[in-house]
C-alpha cells in the first residue's frame, strides 16, 4: 500500500448517516486513500449516549461525548448530528482550527449558511455539503462546479421523499391524504410529527440552498415562499388526473429576467403544483427525489435518485470527504461560495405562473359569463374551461363544477381575483387553486 500522508477525520454523530459513513470509511479505507491521495483515519466519533445501540459494529473506544476535544487537531470534521446547536458551534470551532468541514445539515446551512461560509473564507478552509439537498443525488457539485460556466434559468425539484411518497400513492391508489400519511408513518417513510415534511419546511431549506448556488446569491430561508400538501385531497388528485396532470410538491427556483432598468431577480418557492404527466418529474415515484435544471447553454438536465437513507446519503458525504482530503493535501485557500450576483428575491405576489382553478357554482344560465368577467377584470386570461354537473337540478338547486386553466398570470392578480370569485355570490366553493409548472 502506498505510504500516504495520514489525515485525522473527526465524525460528529453516529446515527442513520454517521454510522454508515464510519462503516464505509473503514471498509473501503484503502480505496478511498488511493482516490484522495491521503489515508483517512477516523480519530473518534462524537455521540450523545455512549451506550446507545448502533447500526454498525465499530470499536467502542472510538466513541466519545466530548465533541469539542475531538475537533482539536482534526484535519476534516464530518458533522452528521443535525439541528442548529451545537452543530453550528462545532462547525465554527472546526473551521477556526483549520479543518475542512463536511456536513449534511440542510437546516443549519439554510439558516446560518452565510455565517459558516464567511468563517470558512476567513481561514481559507472549505465547507462541503453535497448531502444537504436531495441526499445521494449529486446536485450541489453540478450547480457549484459543472454549471459554473453556464447560466441557470430554472430549477424544479422534488426534494422531499416523504411528500412524494404520499402524493404518489394518492395518485396511484386514489387514497386520501390522512390514510396514506398514517401508512407512511407506520412504514417509517414519515416521522411521528410529519410537519417538517408535509408543510414544506424541509423542501424550503433545500430550495434556499439550491437557489443560493444556482443564482450566486445568498437566499435566506425567510425569502422562500412555502406551502405544504395538507390541502391536497382525493378530489384535487382526481381532477388533476382527469386534466392530464400529477400533483407534486415542487421546489421552484427561477431567474426572472428583467429589463435594463430593473435587472434580473429570482423567485424561490415551494408548493404543490400540477405537473404534466409527460414531464420527466411526473415519473418520479415513491420516496425518490429528482432535480430538473434548465440552463441557458446546457438546456434541460435531470438528476434523479434516492433523496434520503443512511447508506445512500453516506455516499454523498464520502464524496465530499475525498474532495476535502484532496484539497487538504493540495493546500491553498478553499473554494468559497459565489454570492456576488446578489440578485433580489421577489415576493410570491410578483411571480407569474399558469393556474388551474376549480370552482363549484350554481348550474344556472349566465354563471359562466359572470365568472369569466371577474377573471377578465382581474387580468387573468382564460386558456381552457371545462364544466361538469356535480348534482342534477332539483327544482333550481343544481351544482356544476368549472375547471378553468389560465394563461400565465401574476400571483397577486390571481389571488385578488379568487377573493372576488368567493365574494361574487355565484361561486358556491373554490375547490382548489393550483399552479401549473413544467408545461
Ligand atoms: P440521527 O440518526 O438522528 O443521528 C444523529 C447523531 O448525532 C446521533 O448519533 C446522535 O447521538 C448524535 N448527536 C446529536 N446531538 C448530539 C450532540 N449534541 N452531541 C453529540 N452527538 C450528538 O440523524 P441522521 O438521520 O443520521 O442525520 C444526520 C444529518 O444528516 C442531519 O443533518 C440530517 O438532516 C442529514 N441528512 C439525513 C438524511 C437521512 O436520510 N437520514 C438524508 C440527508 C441528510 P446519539 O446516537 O448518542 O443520540
Amino acid at each position: 500500500m502506498t505510504d500516504y500522508r495520514r489525515l485525522r477525520v473527526a465524525l460528529l454523530g453516529a446515527g442513520a448517516v454517521g454510522s454508515q459513513v464510519a462503516d464505509l470509511l473503514r471498509k473501503h479505507g484503502d480505496e478511498l486513500a488511493d482516490r484522495a491521495g491521503a489515508a483517512l483515519d477516523i480519530v473518534g466519533i462524537a455521540v450523545r449516549n455512549l451506550d446507545a445501540p448502533r447500526e454498525v459494529d465499530l470499536p467502542q473506544e472510538l466513541y466519545t461525548t466530548d465533541a469539542e476535544q475531538l475537533i482539536v487537531g482534526a484535519d476534516i470534521v464530518i458533522e452528521l448530528m443535525g439541528g442548529i446547536e451545537p452543530a453550528r458551534a462545532y462547525i465554527l470551532q472546526a473551521l477556526n482550527s483549520g479543518a475542512d468541514v463536511v456536513t449534511a445539515n440542510k437546516a443549519l446551512l439554510a439558516t446560518h449558511g452565510p455565517e459558516i461560509f464567511d468563517a470558512a473564507d476567513q481561514v481559507g478552509a472549505s465547507v462541503y455539503y453535497e448531502a444537504a439537498a436531495a441526499g445521494a443525488i449529486p446536485i450541489i457539485r453540478p450547480l457549484r462546479d459543472s454549471l459554473a460556466g453556464d447560466r441557470v434559468q430554472r430549477i424544479m425539484g422534488i426534494v422531499n421523499g416523504t411528500t412524494n411518497y404520499i402524493l404518489d400513492r394518492m395518485d396511484r391508489e386514489g387514497s386520501e391524504f390522512g390514510d396514506v400519511l398514517a401508512d407512511a408513518q407506520a412504514l417509517g417513510y414519515a416521522e411521528a410529527d410529519p410537519t417538517a415534511d408535509v408543510e414544506g419546511y424541509d423542501a424550503a431549506q433545500k430550495a434556499a440552498i439550491l437557489a443560493s448556488l444556482a443564482f450566486h446569491t445568498a437566499v435566506p430561508l425567510e425569502a422562500v415562499h412555502r406551502e405544504g400538501i395538507t390541502a391536497i385531497d382525493k378530489q384535487v388528485m382526481d381532477a388533476a388526473r382527469h386534466a392530464g396532470y400529477v400533483v407534486k410538491l415542487l421546489a421552484v427556483c427561477e431567474r426572472i429576467v428583467g429589463d435594463d432598468d430593473t435587472g434580473d431577480a429570482i423567485s424561490v418557492r415551494v408548493y404543490p403544483a400540477l405537473v404534466p404527466r409527460e414531464h420527466p418529474l411526473a415519473s418520479v415515484h415513491g420516496a425518490n427525489n429528482a432535480v430538473f435544471v434548465q440552463a441557458e447553454a446546457a438546456g434541460n438536465l435531470m438528476f434523479y435518485g434516492a433523496g434520503a437513507g443512511g447508506v445512500q446519503t453516506a455516499s454523498a458525504v464520502l464524496g465530499d470527504v475525498v474532495s476535502a482530503a484532496r484539497r487538504h493535501i493540495a493546500g491553498g485557500v478553499g473554494v468559497g461560495e459565489s454570492t456576488r450576483a446578489n440578485l433580489p428575491v421577489l415576493p410570491i405576489g410578483r411571480v407569474t405562473t399558469r393556474y388551474q382553478i376549480t370552482l363549484e357554482v350554481s348550474d344556472e344560465p349566465g354563471v359562466l359569463a359572470t365568472v369569466a368577467g371577474i377573471l377578465s377584470d382581474g387580468r387573468v386570461s382564460i386558456a381552457t374551461v371545462e364544466q361538469t354537473v356535480v348534482t342534477e337540478k332539483n327544482g333550481d338547486s343544481g351544482v356544476a363544477r368549472i375547471v378553468i386553466g389560465t394563461h400565465r398570470a401574476l400571483e397577486q392578480d390571481l389571488s385578488e381575483t379568487v377573493d372576488r370569485l368567493r365574494a361574487s355570490g355565484v361561486v358556491g366553493r373554490v375547490v382548489s387553486v393550483l399552479r401549473v409548472e413544467g408545461d
